[in-house]
């Protein structure tokens, strides 16, 4: 049995959506077995489940192909790494939407965990785009201080977002999407700029190599990948325009989960031809100084979201106290 939108709780329910939500306050059995029946987040949570097994089947690829050289082993390490940041945002975001329409705990932990995975993912992928995507003609950023400025903005991306589930009610004014998109927006900006640069001063390049080319062709994709994925957030279309049409199959949101997968699989194919085309004795390696980093960004990750866990719980809770007791 589904429900309408008028039947649960408004902080469930996304505009223009109008049918297709489950039962809440069920066992979490009941939400694993919503995987296999049709409901309004049954493609959002596959789109990014599926994507999670193809960017592992990516890895696989990659690893295939890199030649039996001395720094086989370290490049095998980062493609994995950047495979985990990825596979953890998209494994994030589908439980997100498996277990949000739960209880109201349920609902910001499982979203919390989301944001979690977006902002890991952002300081992850950056650390990958600055060994072998930032060539150091465009980039002559210090590294340690590139890591501690790439480090804050993702716990600001992250506080961003969890600020704007506390604090602001349905339905949300125009400034929650701006404040929403902007943490995640500067993130991917300041990572991204020396490769647009490279990208755009590359037409004038008379010698480009084919791992070249070919990592620029994929740089492109996964920056136009971005861009739709945040026009497709921020427009909701189609289901603007017809409301209660596109609940089960076809919402924005559906678009928006492929847009993301998509940005993530043309980076990692991108960052692959980069390791293909540097020159073995240009690259320096220091893994344990990205893990130290890594390892402390994850701490600090899961302690922001922990911190505004119970902040906004009460805060929720009190706001739809009404409406619980009804
Ligand atoms: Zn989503």
């Amino acid at each position: 049995m589904l429900l309408r939108s008028g039947d649960v709780l408004d902080i469930y329910v996304e505009p223009f959506i109008h049918s297709g939500f489950r039962l809440p306050n069920q066992p979490y059995s009941y939400y694993y077995r919503s995987l296999f029946s049709l409901h309004n987040e049954t493609l959002s949570v596959w789109i990014h489940l599926l994507g999670a097994f193809v960017l592992i089947g990516q890895i696989f690829q990659h690893i295939s192909q890199l030649s039996i050289h001395s720094y086989s082993t370290i490049l095998c390490i980062y493609i994995i790494y950047n495979c985990i940041g990825a596979c953890i945002m998209l494994l994030c975001s589908a439980q997100a939407h498996l277990l949000h329409s739960r209880t109201l705990a349920d609902h910001l932990r499982s979203f919390y965990l989301d944001y979690f995975g977006i902002n890991f993912y952002g300081f992850t992928s950056g650390i990958i785009l600055y060994k072998f995507s930032h060539t150091t003609e465009y980039d002559n950023t210090n590294e340690t201080l590139y890591y501690i400025i790439l480090s804050l903005l993702s716990l600001y991306s992250l506080s961003i977002a969890c600020f704007c589930k506390t604090f602001y009610c349905r339905p949300y004014p125009f400034s929650h999407k701006i404040l929403q998109c902007s943490g995640v927006l500067v993130v991917y900006l300041f990572q991204i700029w020396p490769v647009l640069q490279n990208l755009i001063l590359s037409y004038s390049k008379q010698e480009i190599t084919e791992h070249e080319q070919k990592a620029l062709v994929w740089h492109l994709l996964q920056f136009i990948s971005f861009i739709l994925s945040g026009l497709i957030f921020v427009g909701r279309i189609p289901e603007r325009f017809c409301p209660g049409v596109f609940d089960l199959c076809g919402q924005s949101h559906h678009a928006f989960h492929l847009t993301i997968f998509l940005m993530a699989y043309c980076q990692a194919n991108a960052v692959f031809e980069d390791m293909l085309s540097l020159p073995s004795n240009s690259i320096q390696y220091n893994f344990s100084k990205d893990l130290f980093f890594t390892l402390g960004v994850l701490s600090l990750q899961l302690i922001t979201v922990a911190l505004w866990f119970r902040i906004s719980r009460p805060a929720i809770e009190r706001r739809y106290k009404i409406h619980l007791k009804e």
